[in-house]
């Protein structure tokens, strides 16, 4: 069935953008009849159990539903595991010994993209790659050894996005799955068909679209939407005062988002979701300014 997410990382508690994505991943999903899961995406060392507790108990306060259990990303080790397994045997990944550092200093064509792996390890031989392991005493990541350099996905709010698919790593060094896999593999696992998330990650879309196809899964719908900046124009951070739902109060930030979507009467999701118009949507990010 038609599935919408929302997929917090549980590194810090939700402040009102956060909270204000979930609204509109959940409106996006139930004004089209689809069902909507809760994703906790605790892969990485700084993600924590009580945080997460926390962003569920917010979701659920300020009226966001979901349906069936909260999925753990940690629990899918064998899910990502099988799928770099295959990838493997398709000859698409290699390793890769690199340290950001390595990757900021190295040598780049003139016209490389920004952001883009150079390819340092792309086409190590095998005596290079134990010189590589004794050098570094770390294991090394998995790369994608990808073939197209850009690629284009659809987006409702911001139509054809073309960005860059460079050689990105799928599994870190220490052997869990990275958040591009991870995401690729969750979403066609739990069926989602519509990615409704900030639009911070509008450039990983490109990637992971790329993924899915190389594996054979549908891509999804996107909708990034914009983010929550702080009046300095600066990503909303907790030091700009009363940001999470603990601070601000259910019903004030429920009124603070439904005003920043255009529709300051409505006081629960209910009745936002009776009036929901993505054309209607402000494209622009919403400053908000702490009380
Ligand atoms: N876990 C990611 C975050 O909190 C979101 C991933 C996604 O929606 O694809 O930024």
């Amino acid at each position: 069935m038609n599935t919408g997410r929302f997929a917090p990382s549980p590194s810090a508690d939700l402040h009102i953008g956060n909270l204000r994505t979930a609204v509109l991943a959940w409106l996006f999903a139930r004004s089209t009849q689809r069902r909507f899961v809760m994703r906790v995406e605790d892969l990485d060392d700084r993600t924590f159990a009580d945080i997460a507790a926390r962003q569920l108990k917010d979701l659920a306060a300020i009226g966001v539903t979901w349906d069936g259990p909260v999925e753990w990303q940690s629990a899918h080790a064998q899910r990502y595991d099988a799928v770099v397994a295959d990838l493997n045997a398709r000859g698409l990944l290699y390793e890769c010994f690199c340290s950001r550092r390595d990757i900021a200093q190295a040598p780049r064509a003139p016209h490389a993209p920004q952001g883009a792996y150079p390819g340092t390890c792309r086409d190590l031989t095998d005596a290079d790659r134990q010189r590589r392991r004794e050098e570094t005493g770390r294991p090394p990541a998995l790369r994608l050894r990808t073939d197209e350099i850009t690629y284009t996905v659809e987006d409702v709010l911001h139509g054809r996005y073309t960005g860059i698919v460079d050689d990105f790593v799928v599994r870190r060094g220490d052997g869990v799955a990275a958040y591009n896999l991870a995401v690729v593999v969750d979403d066609a696992a739990q069926g989602i068909d519509q990615v409704v998330r900030g639009d911070d990650l509008l450039p990983s879309a490109p990637r992971q679209a790329y993924l899915a196809r190389l594996l054979g899964y549908p891509e999804p719908t996107y909708a990034h939407v914009p983010l929550v900046l702080n009046e300095d124009g600066a990503r909303l951070a907790k030091r700009d005062g009363a940001v999470t739902l603990a601070e601000i109060g259910v019903e004030p930030a429920l009124a603070q988002i439904a005003g920043s979507l255009g529709w300051p009467t409505a006081t629960d999701l209910e009745s936002l979701l009776e009036v929901f118009d993505p054309v209607r949507l402000p494209r622009h990010p919403w400053i908000y300014r702490p009380k």
